[in-house]
């Protein structure tokens, strides 16, 4: 059997709605789920293969969006979070008890600082944006994935018209080097 890319991707890119405006997330417990409510679309939507994201069981890849911090509130059994790592930079939120990712936050100072990192297949609701392009492609193998298939990996995204990066897209790479240029001066900060 072929690997899953992501169940969002496997069987094509199924397009967004322009005007949707949210939904709520749900983990994967069978009561007492957690419950996270957004009230907007999600941005800069996108596969990633690292290692950090939370993926679903047999996908390859995370599929992670991004939404500002005021948009997003846990509306159920905020007790049942805790942070996965807390000293990286995303602050991932997760369930307990299932594991599922809910979302991660950035407290420290970061080009990201403002946005959410959330998972849309964890809600019912249809017409979020869907992934633009895939992210830190090649950090598969280091999870274990066999190097001589990678184009492989490739060539789906293409078939999915998704472009594939080893890091972020260019349009993200833009954001976090200005932010680093004016931090470390080189860059007007009234860019
Ligand atoms: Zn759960
Ligand atoms: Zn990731």
């Amino acid at each position: 059997m072929a690997p899953s890319i992501h169940p969002l991707i496997d069987n094509g890119n199924q397009k967004g709605e322009p005007n949707f405006s949210g939904g709520t997330l749900h983990c994967h417990c069978p009561t007492n789920k957690v419950e996270v409510t957004l009230s907007s679309n999600v941005l800069h939507n996108h596969a990633c293969g690292c290692s950090k994201c939370w993926k679903p069981s047999n996908a390859l890849f995370s599929v992670v969006g991004v939404i500002p911090t005021d948009k997003l509130r846990v509306t159920a059994n905020a007790h049942k979070l805790h942070i996965v790592d807390p000293s990286a930079a995303i602050q991932r939120n997760a369930c307990k008890e299932c594991g599922v990712h809910l979302f991660g936050r950035i407290e420290q100072d970061h080009a990201f600082k403002g946005l959410d990192f959330v998972h849309v297949e964890l809600s019912d609701e249809k017409g979020w944006q869907e992934p633009q392009f895939a992210a830190f492609v090649s950090s598969i193998i280091e999870q274990g994935f066999e190097p001589s298939g990678i184009e492989g990996v490739r060539e789906k995204f293409r078939e999915a018209g998704l472009q594939t990066y080893d890091v972020l897209s260019p349009a993200l790479m833009d954001v976090i080097a200005t932010y680093t240029g004016k931090k470390n001066g080189k860059l007007s900060s009234k860019l």
